[in-house]
């Protein structure tokens, strides 16, 4: 069974890998591919010399997409019915994950495409419900959060508690989406956003996590005195690179700098760590980051997640390469 098929309707977490093809740059400087997708679950390391590691050398996970696979498919196969549930009111988080560079947020673009043309098609073939759509968009860089839609004075937000709706980013600008090309507009205008965060500040897309998230409601009527409804987030989340997450750069020369390990990152992977050993865990520790408190509604307990590890082939990012393999293999 595939992750696109049955075997996924029911797992809580879906991990994917996607190898990305070596790039311009790395191809200029002579890098070489270190890694091959051998099957569609299966991604291996092999250097192209007689190199021997002694370390593990084959991941499997729920599928992996090698250099050739199209964003369509990693959709189709590995996210695609977790962001469907968010329209049956079961909260949904689609992550990438990986060092800089890898594909995060070029994957995360197109998935989120992808899903907003689901998104309302499902909403033209189900006539007997009404559907709303909300769209908000925050980053959050040092801890410190930022709103996509509101570039004039959303920033440093706070993070307030609810007794309803659990964790809420005090002041965020929810828009509601009128249709799917004002929807797209939305998104847009959060990427377009965060672009100039990443020119004002060096290295910003690097450090900082975007968060996308819809907020799908629908309605029917199911006679004249009763209206039953539903309503989830869907959450499309472009991480900061996995590099913040590991320990070779907390250094003291880069904590200086103030490139030190990224608690959000840090706290997350630690989060779905557990989440993903299940009952045994004990204490989640979703408080403990801004990242973790904004998503923990749609991590954990009903919620669906995706995450898709992104992969440099190079063979001189194999370090990291294997740094983020230990985390997809650990998220299972
Ligand atoms: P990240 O967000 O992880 O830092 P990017 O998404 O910006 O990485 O990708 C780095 C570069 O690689 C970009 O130029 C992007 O267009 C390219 N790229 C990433 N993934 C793929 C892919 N699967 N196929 C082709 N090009 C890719
Ligand atoms: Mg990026």
């Amino acid at each position: 069974s595939t992750p696109g098929g049955p075997r996924a309707r029911e797992e809580k977490i879906v991990v994917t890998v996607r190898l990305r093809p070596l790039s311009k740059r790395e191809q200029f400087a002579k890098d070489q591919v270190a890694w091959e997708c051998i099957d569609d679950t299966t991604i291996v390391y092999k250097p192209p010399s007689q190199e021997r590691s002694a370390q593990a050398s084959s991941f499997t996970f729920d599928k992996v997409f090698g250099p050739t696979s199209i964003t369509e498919t990693v959709y189709e196969d590995g996210v695609k019915n977790v962001a469907l549930s968010a329209l049956m009111g079961i909260n949904a988080t689609i992550f990438a994950y990986g060092q800089t560079s890898s594909g995060k947020t070029y994957t995360m673009r197109g998935i989120t495409e992808k899903a907003v043309i689901d998104i309302y098609n499902h909403i033209i073939n189900t006539p007997e419900r009404d559907f709303t759509i909300k769209i908000s968009g925050l980053e959050i860089y040092n801890e410190n959060v930022r709103d996509l839609l509101n570039s004039e004075s959303g920033r440093n937000l706070k993070l307030l508690d609810d007794p309803e709706k659990g964790t809420v980013v005090e002041k965020l600008v929810e828009e509601t989406a009128s249709d799917d090309k004002h929807l797209r507009q939305l998104i847009n205008i959060c990427e377009a956003q965060r672009q100039v965060g990443e020119t004002a500040l060096n290295d910003n897309s690097s450090r900082s996590h975007q968060i996308i998230r819809l907020t799908i409601e629908s309605t029917v009527r199911e006679n004249s005195d009763c209206v039953r409804s539903f309503v989830a987030s869907l959450n499309f989340v472009d991480l900061a690179g996995s590099e913040r997450a590991s320990q070779t750069h907390a250094d003291g020369a880069r904590l200086r700098e103030g490139c030190h390990i990224n608690l959000s990152l840090m706290t997350l992977t630690t989060v779905i760590r557990k989440l993903s050993v299940g009952k045994r865990s004990g204490h989640i520790p979703y408080r403990d980051s801004k990242l973790t408190r904004i998503l923990q509604h749609s991590l954990g307990g009903n919620a669906r997640t995706a995450i898709i590890c992104t992969l440099s082939p190079a063979l001189s990012h194999v370090e990291q390469s294997r740094n983020t393999l230990y985390f997809a293999t650990r998220a299972k």
